[in-house]
């Protein structure tokens, strides 16, 4: 009789069980796309240090130079002082704190909207809203580049999705017009801005189609929202259209700075969401922290829209300068970015992870981003730009882009 001291152990990585996700893994390192997580040394930063080696950092989402404000840290030190570091529940049980619903009425003014509601992350908000919104009998018109979280609501929420042509309002209206005579109500939606090649949505004309179908519209702002419109409202404002979508959702981690999503609307979608968005229903609700320094990031946005001037600045000038040296940054077989993100087209996922170790052996850090995130074969090296680099720190990156695709024959059109 085998007994547990006689037989060895098995360890994790030897049992079977898990095989099939190291096939997918060692098919991942044959295609040469496997990756390992760059671990950063110190704190977001223009330059900074990834696995002990300092670079100019161009791979972060910290459009504004948020993340480490002294005015930010500070509101998240006196928060943990005065309110602790846990809410201690979900939100519907008992952890809903004063500092949540500020900062919820902070944004739903800011925004020119009735209300507003906090989730864990954007991916939640998107997620939690999508799925919570619609049942089997509807129809989701989601554009065909929007984000994941978006994807995976629809698919949550059992609605039919119709999978629009990027951007192609056209085809959105065929779509809409086979179905409008079905009894399910319709949700258009599309990002604000599209995160992995940086242009816009069409959301005037994706207004007009919803207008005219009387379909529900949603735009997904969290690469606009401190971005674009004015002291960085996002796009929908940025279009003039705030009366004409019913849902926008935007994100606390990118120009914010922290962590944390958001749905603004009318004051029943956000009844609603509390009473059926499961994200927000069964998770517990943020460290006060994490509010204040919210709060502390929207009071900057008015106090200091010259950091978003500065963005588009730097923008501007790192994607003027990669144009005329020749690389592709969109607008060929991609869509043309049309806001500080910057992707460089490379194509081959191999090529692109391998552009991209030597961006970072030569002190650069851009992210190299292939299947499945992008398309096969759209594999790019995606740029974004903050408000807090400098020049010389914009020279020094162009250079070694272009030393690097010299030497690879990689990244020049
Ligand atoms: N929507 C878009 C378009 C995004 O790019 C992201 C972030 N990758 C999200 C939603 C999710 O936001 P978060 O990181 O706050 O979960």
């Amino acid at each position: 009789m085998s007994t547990a001291t006689t037989l060895p152990e098995p360890t994790a990585s030897k049992r079977p069980q898990l095989a099939h996700l190291t096939a997918v893994l060692d098919d991942l390192r044959a295609k040469g796309t496997f990756f390992r997580l760059r671990v950063l040394d110190d704190q977001q930063a223009p330059v900074c240090h990834y696995d002990g080696r300092e670079v100019i950092n161009l791979a972060s989402n910290n459009y504004l130079g948020l993340c480490n404000h002294p005015k930010l840290i500070e509101a998240a030190l006196e928060a943990t002082r005065t309110l602790g570091v846990g809410s201690g529940a979900v939100r519907t049980i008992a952890g809903t704190m004063k500092i949540h619903m500020e900062l919820e009425e902070k944004i739903a003014a800011f925004k020119g909207v009735e209300a507003c509601v906090v989730f864990q992350s954007g991916f939640t908000a998107n997620a939690g809203t999508v799925s919570s919104i619609l049942g089997k009998e509807d129809f989701i018109l989601s554009d065909e580049l929007n984000h994941a979280s978006i994807i995976d609501g629809a698919r949550l929420s059992r609605a039919k999705i119709k999978v629009f042509r990027h951007k192609d309002v056209a085809h959105a209206e065929e779509l809409l017009k086979e179905v409008q005579n079905e009894p399910g109500r319709k949700l258009i939606i599309t990002d604000g801005v599209f995160s992995m090649d940086g242009d816009i949505g069409p959301i005037p004309a994706l207004c007009d189609l919803a207008d005219k179908y009387g379909a529900i519209m949603m735009v997904d702002d969290a690469h606009a929202s401190g971005v674009l419109g004015r002291n960085g409202r996002g796009s929908v404002s940025h279009f003039g259209c705030t009366d004409r979508v019913d849902i926008q959702v935007g994100t606390l981690s990118k120009a914010i700075g922290a962590l944390g999503g958001y749905v603004c609307g009318s004051r029943d979608l956000i009844d609603y969401l509390y009473h059926r968005a499961r994200p927000f229903l069964f998770s517990t609700s943020h460290p006060p922290s994490v509010a204040a320094t919210c709060m502390a990031a929207f009071d900057l946005l008015e106090a200091e829209p010259e950091r978003i001037d500065r963005l588009w600045a730097n923008a501007k000038y790192f994607q003027d300068q990669l144009r005329s040296a020749g690389f592709n940054i969109g607008g060929i077989t991609t869509p043309a970015t049309e806001t500080p993100i910057t992707p460089i087209i490379i194509g081959d996922g191999r090529a692109t992870m391998d552009f991209s170790r030597a961006l970072f052996d030569q002190g650069l850090m851009a992210t190299g981003i292939a299947f499945p995130t992008v398309a096969e074969g759209k594999g790019r090296i995606r740029c974004i730009m903050t408000s807090e680099h400098t020049k010389p720190q914009i020279d020094k990156a162009l250079e070694i882009l272009t030393a690097t695709a010299k030497k690879t024959g990689v990244g020049l059109a």
